[in-house]
């Protein structure tokens, strides 16, 4: 039988390998193993595809969001104890970075229509003690709208984006990762750009913030042997800065690519018990993951798998509900609990054959929802 993976990276990166090694092996010749020009010149391809004026290149996706916070703490900016608005339907590490610095997350229900957060419920929070919001561009879509920028505007909000898994997406043509004061990414391997192994960046706007978190991220040190912080050591790769700058260069051919596979699902899925993704009418999508929606997951998920289609969920347990968190445990978010129970992400990638997203939508025509049909 044939099978169909959720995830085949070897596949997906064969294209690129040879502009791949030779970049590696630049680096390993250059005796420059931390630090260094491909660092700088990753940084450089970040702010110049973002029109953004500060890049630091970090080790991961959830030190790019811890550092930026902690950032924001050093700078007086925020303050331990100070409220993040955040979305209850993220991935965990969203959490994690806010209750690692000290900061006091504070749960927004999804959409049902854009799976982001509801900005509509905005303005029923209240906002006392609350100085900060993390929109997280989840499965590849812009969250970001004008009710939510009025209203960070308003309270004079410090927004860090949680940008890893959207990178090149856009609202109104501009481009994730610009609207706040800082933005962090993810490339991690399976992310849409992904490097060879953990890596991360910071973008932003603002020098102060720039500066500290450069330091935070090279043990607190503004200067040598100089530490202004009690920091960490979160540098990126110059190893995956290098694959990194390989895979930016062709960032329009990955979008264009998985819009195309995206667009192929729509087009031959016609199933009345499978939601589609919303198609976004002010923006783009990077279709990191095509999350369709689907009551008795679990059958849907067997069928598929029986037929030789992997699936995945994203996610089944959200971040307030995981033991680590289990002084949430009592909040309820009811579209985010209906999305966990219903989600199904299907394989997607830039590399997935054309063919294959069509075989898989004729399999699931053929699902039968319940055992009586
Ligand atoms: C992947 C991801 C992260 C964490 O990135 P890592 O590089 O894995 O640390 C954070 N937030 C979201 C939404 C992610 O998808």
């Amino acid at each position: 039988m044939k099978t169909y993976p959720h995830e085949d990276l070897q596949r997906r990166d064969l294209p690129l390998m040879p502009e791949i090694e030779e970049a590696v092996l630049r680096v390993l010749r250059s005796g420059r193993y931390v630090g260094g020009p491909e660092v700088a010149g990753f940084e450089e391809d970040m702010c110049r595809y973002h029109g953004t004026r500060y890049c630091i290149g970090v080790s991961n996706g959830l030190d790019a969001l811890r550092l930026i916070l902690r950032g924001a703490i050093e700078i007086g900016r925020l303050k331990p104890g100070d409220g993040v608005l955040v979305p209850a339907n993220t991935y965990v590490a969203s959490v994690l970075a806010i209750s690692d610095s000290g900061l006091r997350p504070v749960f927004v229900d999804a959409s049902a229509s854009t799976l982001n957060l509801d900005t509509s419920l905005l303005e029923t929070i209240d906002i006392e003690g609350i100085h900060a919001i993390m929109p997280v561009h989840l499965y590849g879509r812009a969250c970001w709208d004008q009710t939510l920028a009025d209203f960070v505007a308003r309270h004079n909000l410090f927004v860090v984006e949680d940008n890893a898994q959207a990178i090149g997406a856009t609202w109104n043509g501009q481009l994730t990762g610009t609207f706040g004061d800082a933005a962090a990414f993810s490339f991690y391997p399976t992310k849409n750009i992904g490097a060879a192994g953990d890596a991360g960046a910071v973008l932003c706007k603002d020098k102060d913030l720039a500066d500290a978190v450069r330091a935070l991220a090279n043990y607190g040190c503004d200067r040598r042997y100089h530490n202004l912080y009690q920091g960490f050591n979160c540098r990126l790769d110059p190893l995956q800065a290098a694959v990194l700058r390989v895979k930016l260069r062709h960032i329009k051919h990955i979008i264009a690519q998985r819009n195309e596979r995206a667009e192929a699902y729509r087009s031959h899925i016609h199933h009345p018990s499978v939601l589609l993704p919303e198609i976004p009418t002010d923006g783009t999508h990077v279709y990191h993951q095509f999350v369709v929606r689907t009551g008795n997951r679990d059958r849907f998920r067997n069928y598929l798998a029986d037929n030789g289609v992997s699936t995945d969920i994203h996610y089944a347990t959200p971040p307030y509900l995981q033991p680590c968190y289990s002084r949430f445990a009592n909040i309820e978010m009811p579209v985010t609990q209906a999305i966990a129970d219903t989600c199904v992400s299907l394989p997607i990638s830039e590399a997935t054959p054309l063919s294959n997203i069509i075989e898989i939508s004729e399999i699931i025509n053929r699902y039968k929802p319940c055992a009586l049909q």
